[in-house]
């Protein structure tokens, strides 16, 4: 028999069949986990992996006795183990965010109130999506919102799409496809890594026409830039960037008194805009959109994702006539939302009503909090570690340290807005930081902190007080 024959009946014999793998008791857990297909499936590439290095090991082995039916059966329960637990932690889960960062894009944004997540449970059943509970008949989807949207920033009209990029794509394809769009090369900017406004502008059949340079753009460069192609005039919130030093753009007010002077409808997209002054949290330059219509624009775009704290949403708000043109497209009916945002956006929309929107939307109270409570909540989570790691009776040892830091906005928005905060350094002898803090993501629930100076911060700005227990919890693994 040559030895590749041999190779090859020793494999045959010892190799534990997928069959096998599925029969075995340990694998009763991992099915109940993932599911038999998902389970047989990963068994498949157990196997033909085992095989293959199976017939390479043999191969090289001097001694085939080295490989036993019973140990290559453990290694591949070990295997299967490893993979389902893989696809677990993949799983979307709740996170605890203590980073600081409040609109963690990776995180999911904006964290919703209390009365908005409960009216998405609710509208996961069946709902008053489109149905008049008075007259029995069919209803105007998402009016509501359309309603606290024009109560809110005094605008004729409002419409809701998937997101600002959704918004942004829907107008300039409305009101410009094939026409010109003039915008400043100053705006021309890239957000979250995909929002391009060059690329959504090609996309929507408008040619840009760029106007100016990139810190400096006069009333006179759009004057000039117009001809009998032009459709619309845009204005687009730098949001994640500044240009600072010598720079120059006109005034939304002087922009559209010279879109009103050619005839031509002017476009904000306000990014993550607000529908309340912010100035006293240091966010005096993103848009109030009752100012942006006030000050003349015809339409205007929005996120209800980033400081408005609601879901993922595309809020559009303007001139009646322009809103029903959008509502009328066949792109909006690809663009438009599901009865889960619509619930979160109508409860949300309810806390500015009722000027409740600081006391009950996480987003705002996040922002509004001080270095001084702070650094309070920081001095009393300690003190319940202290307490409960002696009743632990650990003596492994935490160094902890409270320190002045900053929190971040994030989600493009505020980029040079820096709330004063005071978060817990920590660390733990012989690991390092990135160690602590792969430990702390593989609690449940995962707690993300941000690493630097090589010590773990923890930043209370952005944990809700009702998850402070299970940030202790999450502490105490550390010293066991
Ligand atoms: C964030 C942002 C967008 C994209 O908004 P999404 O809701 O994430 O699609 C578009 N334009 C501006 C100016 C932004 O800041």
């Amino acid at each position: 028999m040559s030895h590749a024959k041999q190779v090859n009946s020793s494999v045959l014999r010892i190799m534990p069949s997928v069959d096998e793998l599925l029969r075995a008791q340990k694998a009763e857990g991992f099915r109940a986990a993932v599911g038999l297909q998902r389970l047989t499936s990963l068994a498949r590439s157990i196997t033909s992996e085992l095989r293959t290095e199976l017939q390479q090991g043999l191969a090289a082995a001097q001694n085939e006795a080295e490989y036993t039916r019973e140990a290559l059966l453990d290694e591949a329960l070990r295997r299967l183990g490893e993979r389902c637990q893989n696809d677990q932690t993949a799983e979307f889960g709740r996170v605890i965010n203590a980073t600081g960062v409040i609109l963690h894009t990776n995180l999911g944004r904006a964290p919703l109130s209390e009365p908005a997540r409960t009216a998405l449970a609710q509208a996961g059943g069946y709902c008053t999506l489109e149905h008049d509970i008075v007259t029995g008949e069919r209803g105007r989807r998402g009016g509501r919102v359309e309603d606290l949207l024009v109560e809110l920033t005094g605008a004729e009209a409002a419409l809701v799409v998937n997101n600002c990029a959704a918004a942004a794509l829907l107008i300039l394809s409305v009101m410009a496809g094939g026409g010109e769009t003039l915008v400043s090369r100053g705006e021309l900017v890239e957000i979250g890594g995909d929002f391009r406004v060059p690329e959504v502008m090609a996309t929507s059949g408008t040619r840009m026409v760029e106007i100016g340079t990139t810190n400096r753009t006069k009333l006179d460069d759009y004057r000039r830039a117009v001809n009998e192609r032009t459709r619309l005039i845009m204005r687009v919130h730098p949001s994640n960037y500044r240009i600072v030093g010598f720079t120059a753009t006109p005034t939304l007010r002087e922009l559209s008194e010279l879109a009103k002077e050619l005839g031509l409808p002017l476009y904000e997209d306000a990014g993550s805009g607000v529908l309340s002054d912010l100035s006293a949290y240091g966010l005096a330059d993103e848009p109030v959109i009752r100012e942006s219509l006030r000050d003349g624009a015809a339409v205007v775009s929005f996120s209800g994702d980033k400081l408005l704290g609601a879901c993922q949403a595309g809020l559009i708000v303007g001139r009646s006539d322009i809103v029903n043109r959008l509502r009328k497209h066949p792109l909006y009916r690809a663009l438009r939302v599901d009865k889960l945002s619509l619930a979160v956006l109508e409860k949300t929309l309810e806390a500015y009503r009722h000027q409740r929107s600081v006391t009950e939307i996480p987003v705002l109270k996040m922002l509004s909090l001080t270095r001084a409570q702070l650094t309070q909540r920081a001095q009393s989570l300690l003190e319940r570690y202290r307490q409960a790691s002696l009743n632990d009776g650990s003596t492994a040892e935490l160094v902890f340290e409270i320190r002045d830091a900053e929190s971040a906005i994030g989600g493009g928005a505020g980029p040079n807005t820096h709330p004063d905060t005071s978060v817990i350094a920590l660390s733990r002898e012989p690991f390092t930081a990135n160690e602590i803090a792969a430990t702390l993501r593989c609690c449940y629930p995962p707690i993300i902190c941000r690493v630097s100076d090589g010590k773990v911060m923890i930043d209370l700005r952005t944990v809700a007080e009702e998850e402070e227990a299970e940030l202790l919890a999450g502490l105490l693994t550390l010293v066991k």
